[in-house]
């Protein structure tokens, strides 16, 4: 299994809240990607993906083939192993898990954008976890070269 497959993190709602739209893209993924009537975004998480796999991959939108995390990246240029980028995947996807249950909700990429709004509101125990995550996702994928959103 790729890397991709094995993550979604910029799909699901891990990374980014929103898929900007480009004029290029085809213009059936605005029913896909449940776009509004002057929206210029999907939201994420994205309602094409199923599992960790996009179901319009081959018409996806210009920023998604565009898109390249920071650890896709390392593994592509053989600084990081498949297996070893896995780990740092899985590892997240545990620092995801963490905050859902400091917040007493279902783990997914929702939450953490749910958390992110509530960020000055969180408990402790949660905000201490969404910080864990913050810090993971910034230094293993986000950075200048992988901004997208
Ligand atoms: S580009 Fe990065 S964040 Fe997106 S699915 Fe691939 S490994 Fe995960
Ligand atoms: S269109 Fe496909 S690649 Fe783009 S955010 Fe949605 S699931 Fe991911």
């Amino acid at each position: 299994m790729s890397l991709c497959l094995a993550c979604g993190f910029c799909c699901d709602g891990t990374l980014f809240n929103r898929v900007p739209l480009a004029e290029g893209d085809d213009p059936s993924l605005r029913v896909a990607l449940k776009v509004l009537d002057g929206q210029h975004h999907g939201v994420q998480p994205c309602p094409a993906l199923d599992g960790t796999a996009c179901r319009v991959y081959a018409q996806r939108p210009l920023t998604c083939r565009r898109y390249r995390c920071l650890l896709l990246e390392a593994h592509e240029s053989h600084e990081v192993s498949l297996e070893g980028a896995k780990q740092v995947v899985e590892e997240t996807r545990a620092l995801r898990a963490a905050l859902a249950e400091a917040m007493g909700t279902a783990d997914s990429g929702e939450s953490v954008d749910r958390a992110r709004a509530r960020s000055t509101s969180l408990s402790e125990p949660a905000r201490q976890a969404l910080t864990r995550l913050e810090r993971a996702l910034a230094f293993h994928f986000l950075g200048q070269r992988s901004q997208r959103r």
